[in-house]
This record gives structure tokens, C-alpha cells and sequence, in this order.
């Protein structure tokens, strides 16, 4: 194989999902909601499939779902992009990251992320043969913060690109006002340009936190790549509908990228995802509060059976310290934990990039049904 994909393997999700598969154990681990999706959204496919809506659709998209995210964006965040030009739907946000990296880096480059990081990034970076330099996020109280001080250092001559993950994969973080001031100082300082990860956007669920779109920052916006995905809003995972939203020229070598890896896919899925967009709002709403009765109950759970859980503040994650239960290492503890408790889980430490990970860090998802939930609290509890 080329060097490129050299010592890649397989990702970590596929791997503890395969785990679970083989022990029959709670799957707290792959980020794959077993929740419901809008019944009109699932009719809307179904029709739109029967009605022939079967082929390619156009390579930037169907155009009433990139009438939709710009009025999205527009709606909720007053970013005003233009549907043709300045949106571009992808195969999930899974394409647009890849496609994005490889338009905007040139081999030698270093693309800089906050650790822990969802793990496509080192990945899209390599595939780009640019480098991912991390940033870690420090441990502050029950949560996670951004270091400026720690993200100013690792900015060098070969900096070219910043992705931005709020609210944030694996941690449950959603950056504060005024740690997304501090990026854009760096960001506007040494000229970078910015591909924010926006997929959990609507899942923030405790009181207080609040999504803050990078690219309304002054400035930012004629700089940034804005990425999303209905995968994580409507329980769609499987369908692979997302979007880029930026200026023309980011958009337009994006789009020059993403035409040669999948050209298009999805008609129906984006001809009903445009309907589904128009009222997120309302839907939004009910899986918040799923989320965090699910938080709530795993983090009692968790506590209750012994092991430390951190705060988590949006999306599919809760992140939880295994050190009581006499475990410094949280593959080890990952490995055990079928056999332990009938529950699978992953170690965060498959999120950095950096070798001075917190290794006993574990991370458990709770997009989960109630059922799952309940069943893997009371083993865990069974088990401590
Ligand atoms: N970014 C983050 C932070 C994610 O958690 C995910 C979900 N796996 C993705 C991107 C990929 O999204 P999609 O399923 O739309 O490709
Ligand atoms: N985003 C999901 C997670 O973090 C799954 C991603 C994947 O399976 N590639 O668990």
C-alpha cells in the first residue's frame, strides 16, 4: 500500500462495534443513535424514491436543499450565503471534511486541532500530505477548555488551516464566546484559514451553553469553511447527507475536490432533508430533551457505579475517569468491560493525536434508546 494509507487500520468504531456485535454487549461506544427520526421526513424519502427521484442529482447539490441551508443559516445565525455558490451539499460531513483538506492543503502543510479530536482529521490531513498538529484541550473543573496560550505556540510558518469541532466530538464541549474571540485572534493574526465542524450544532442540551457559529465572528466568515451534516439531527446517520457553506472561492475548491471523490449522492434523501430543514427548530427541541435525559441518567449511572463522569454540555458523548475502578489505562479498561459489565465503550485516548493523552479516559454514547441506557447503568452498577 501507498505510505499514505500505511499503518491506518481500521477505525476505532468499526472495531468496538464489531466487539459488541461478538459479545452481545450494551454498544455505549460507535456514536449510531438508535432514536427516532421525523415520521414526515422518512415518508418524504419514501415518496421520493416511488416518484423516480433516482438519479445523480446536481454535483452541488439539490437545489432546494441548498435553498434550505442557507435559509438556515440565515434564520439562526443571520449568515447570509448564497444557495448557489456559497452552499455545497457532500456525502456526509465525513466528504466535506476529506474534500476540504485536500482543496485547502498543499503537501508539507500542518493543520492544526484541538485534542482530542474526532479521528478523520489526522486521517484527511495525511490523505492531503499535510500534518495535524494538536492543540490539547485542558481539563478545567467537571469540563474542558481551550488554552490559547497552547494554540498561539503551535502556530508555525507551515500553519495553513484550523478546524474548529463545536460543540465538540468526543468531550460534549461547546466553545464560549470568549474562547472563540481568542481562535479568531490567532486565526486572523497568521492568516488561517478555518473549517469548523458544526454536526452536533442543534444538540446542545444544558442550560447555560449555547452554539456560537465561528464564522458570524468579525472577519471570520470571508475565511471559514462551515461544515454540517443531518446525520446527527435527525437520527439519519446512514442516509450521509451533509454541507459546506462558505465564500465562493472556498466553496468553488471544495467543490472541485468533491466532484472527483463521490461527484453526487442521495437525491431523495437531500430532496427530502430540504423539507425536513425548513422546521429543525420544533424537531430539534424533543431530541435535546432526549439527549439530556439520557445524559443525565448514564452520568447518575456512572457515578453511581463508582467511575468519575465529566460534564457534558451537547452531543452523543459523555466522558467518564475509570481510575476508581483501578484502571490507568481506558483500552484496557474497554477491553474488560464486555466481559465485566455487557458494555462496550471507547477509549478516548482513540481521540488524540498527541501521545500525552489522559489514558483513562473513557468515552460512552448516549444517543441511545432509554432501554440501552437503563440496561448498561445497571450492569455497570452490577459490576463495580
Ligand atoms: N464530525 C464529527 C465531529 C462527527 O462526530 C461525525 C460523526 N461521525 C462526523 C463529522 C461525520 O459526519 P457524517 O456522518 O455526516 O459523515
Ligand atoms: N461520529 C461517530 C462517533 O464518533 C461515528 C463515526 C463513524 O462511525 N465513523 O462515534
Amino acid at each position: 500500500p501507498a505510505a499514505r494509507v500505511r499503518g491506518m487500520g481500521t477505525s476505532i468504531f468499526t472495531e468496538m462495534t464489531e466487539l459488541a456485535r461478538r459479545t452481545g454487549a450494551v454498544n455505549l461506544g460507535q456514536g449510531v443513535p438508535e432514536l427516532d427520526s421525523p415520521a414526515a421526513l422518512l415518508k418524504d424519502v419514501a415518496d421520493a424514491v416511488l416518484a423516480g427521484s433516482n438519479q445523480y442529482p446536481p454535483a452541488h447539490g439539490f437545489p432546494a436543499l441548498r435553498e434550505a441551508v442557507a435559509a438556515h443559516q440565515l434564520r439562526r445565525y443571520g449568515l447570509d450565503y448564497q444557495p448557489q455558490g456559497e452552499v455545497l451539499v457532500t456525502t456526509g460531513a465525513t466528504e466535506a471534511l476529506a474534500a476540504a483538506l485536500l482543496a485547502l492543503c498543499d503537501p508539507g502543510d500542518e493543520v492544526i486541532a484541538f485534542d482530542p479530536c474526532y479521528d478523520a482529521y489526522a486521517a484527511d490531513a495525511r490523505l492531503a500530505g499535510a500534518r495535524l498538529v494538536a492543540v490539547p484541550l485542558v481539563l478545567d473543573g467537571d469540563g474542558f477548555a481551550l488554552d490559547a496560550d497552547a494554540l498561539r505556540a503551535a502556530v508555525s510558518p507551515r500553519t495553513r488551516v484550523l478546524i474548529l469541532n463545536t460543540p465538540h466530538n468526543p468531550t460534549g464541549m461547546v466553545f464560549k464566546a470568549e474562547e472563540l474571540e481568542a481562535v479568531a485572534d490567532v486565526c486572523r493574526e497568521h492568516s488561517l484559514t478555518v473549517i469548523t465542524d458544526e454536526v452536533y450544532e442543534h444538540l446542545v442540551y444544558n442550560d447555560g451553553a449555547r452554539h456560537l457559529p465561528f464564522a458570524a465572528l468579525p472577519e471570520m466568515r470571508e475565511r471559514t469553511v462551515v461544515i454540517s451534516s443531518a446525520g446527527k439531527t435527525f437520527n439519519t446517520t446512514g442516509w450521509k447527507v451533509g454541507w459546506v457553506c462558505g465564500p465562493a472561492p472556498l466553496v468553488a475548491a471544495v467543490g472541485a475536490a468533491k466532484q472527483f471523490l463521490t461527484y453526487a449522492s442521495g437525491t431523495p434523501y437531500q430532496e427530502a432533508l430540504a423539507r425536513a430543514l425548513g422546521s429543525v427548530e420544533e424537531w430539534a427541541a424533543g431530541l435535546r430533551g432526549t439527549l439530556r435525559g439520557n445524559r443525565d441518567l448514564l452520568s447518575d449511572g456512572l457515578t453511581e457505579a463508582g467511575l468519575r463522569p465529566f460534564r457534558a454540555d451537547a452531543g452523543y458523548f459523555v466522558q467518564a475517569d475509570v481510575r476508581p475502578w483501578g484502571y490507568s489505562d481506558g483500552v484496557r479498561f474497554c477491553r474488560d468491560l464486555p466481559e465485566r459489565a455487557g458494555v462496550v465503550a471507547i477509549p478516548t485516548s482513540a481521540f488524540y493525536v498527541s501521545a500525552d493523552a489522559p489514558a483513562w479516559l473513557v468515552r460512552f454514547s448516549v444517543c441511545k434508546s432509554g432501554d440501552s441506557i437503563r440496561q448498561a447503568v445497571d450492569q455497570l452498577i452490577a459490576a463495580r
